[in-house]
C-alpha cells in the first residue's frame, strides 16, 4: 500500500497559494506564525502527485478526521 494519494483531494490550482501548497503556510487560515502539522495530501488538478499540506493548531481540531 504505498499509495495514500488516491484519496487526496483535488484542488484547482486557482483556490491555492504556493505558501499554503509547499505547507509555509496553514492551509486553512494560511497563518505562518503558529506550529504546523501535516494535515493529509491534496492534488492539484490531477497533479500526478499529491502535496502533503499542514494546520496549525488552531485549525486542526477541525479539519481532524
Ligand atoms: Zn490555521
Amino acid at each position: 500500500m504505498s499509495s495514500t494519494y488516491k484519496d487526496a483531494p483535488d484542488v484547482g490550482v486557482e483556490e491555492v497559494s504556493i505558501a499554503r501548497l509547499h505547507g509555509l503556510a496553514c492551509w486553512e487560515c494560511g497563518a505562518v506564525t503558529r506550529d504546523l502539522a501535516p494535515s493529509g495530501d491534496v492534488r492539484v488538478n490531477g497533479a500526478a502527485r499529491a502535496f502533503t499540506v499542514f494546520v496549525c493548531a488552531e485549525c486542526r481540531p477541525r479539519v481532524t478526521s
